[in-house]
């Protein structure tokens, strides 16, 4: 990437009580496990400034690759198209980190009134000179929307790179209606980790430094409560579908086997280490 970050070291975003112990390296960067939560976050981490230029580069530039990852994106996003309208037919959404904004796009055809949070300078340009949609530079903290204004918030992987989850979360709290619907989708890398450690194999599964964190669904549920959320509820499958063969074969069949035993488990069982879903309500 040929970037240098400047550091700096933080308390638990969560808990804000210790830097952490340390908990597994990948090239310059650690995880590190809070001693009071168990939260698993990057410490050191890049300051925002460096964060703010690094995601100036993060997502791909030509035409080709935004084919490609709107292709990869295409079944998460089918299926939360599914799920908002089980929720509502049509209403006011906000999506934040919307990218190039292919997910709003296909919602206000459905008839939602969209608008999306991005700080991806790129994005934000292709999102509106493109599709033509209404689109707020980031962070969300900075776009100040209304109190109770929106029937349904979205976030696809973003919680992980966010350095205040809290803030966000309670942001998202702020600018949902009563009951109003908020739906993440994350990465829960932390389990196969542990897998592929225990059995030698060295790996960079948590893509550092632009996951600052790595939530369990046990964690996720735990910080919407504090914030104001309830009646929560947990989904996986929906698999990515990424360009490289490999890749793509491992998404399919550890999305769909993790979705398999879901079902049959009673929608009980959230196989560790694949990407999940988590829906919850504004009480
Ligand atoms: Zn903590």
């Amino acid at each position: 990437m040929g970037m240098d970050f400047e550091m700096e070291e933080v308390e638990c975003p969560i808990c804000k009580e210790s830097g952490g112990e340390p908990f597994h390296i990948e090239g310059p960067f650690q995880m590190v496990r809070c001693s009071s939560c168990q939260f698993v976050f990057l410490n050191p981490r890049p300051t925002s400034d460096s964060l703010f230029r690094f995601y100036q580069q993060y997502l791909p530039e030509e035409g080709s690759s935004i084919e490609s990852w709107k292709k990869m994106m295409r079944p998460v996003f089918h299926r939360a198209t599914h799920l908002l309208q089980q929720y509502r037919r049509e209403g006011r959404l906000l999506d934040v980190g919307t990218g190039f904004g292919f997910f709003l796009a296909e919602m206000k055809k459905r008839g939602w009134d969209v608008t999306g949070v991005e700080i991806s300078q790129k994005a934000i340009d292709y999102a509106k000179d493109v599709l033509g949609l209404d689109i707020h530079p980031g962070p969300l903290e900075k776009a100040y929307f209304p109190n109770c204004y929106f029937d349904a918030v979205t976030g696809f992987y973003v919680i992980e790179h966010l350095p205040h989850p809290m803030d966000f979360l309670r942001e998202c709290h702020r600018i949902l209606k009563p009951g109003g619907l908020l739906l993440l989708r994350y990465p829960h890398t932390t389990p196969i980790k542990n897998l592929l450690q225990f059995f030698g194999i060295k790996n960079r599964l948590y893509d550092l430094p632009a996951h600052l964190s790595d939530f369990s669904p046990r964690m996720i549920q735990r910080c919407l409560e504090r914030v104001g959320f309830g009646n929560c509820d947990h989904l996986i499958g929906g698999y990515t579908l990424p360009s490289d063969f490999g890749k793509r074969t491992a998404s399919i069949f550890f999305g769909s086997f993790s979705e398999g035993l879901f079902y049959l488990s009673g929608k009980k069982f959230l196989f560790p280490g694949v990407s999940k879903a988590i829906l919850a309500y504004k009480k």
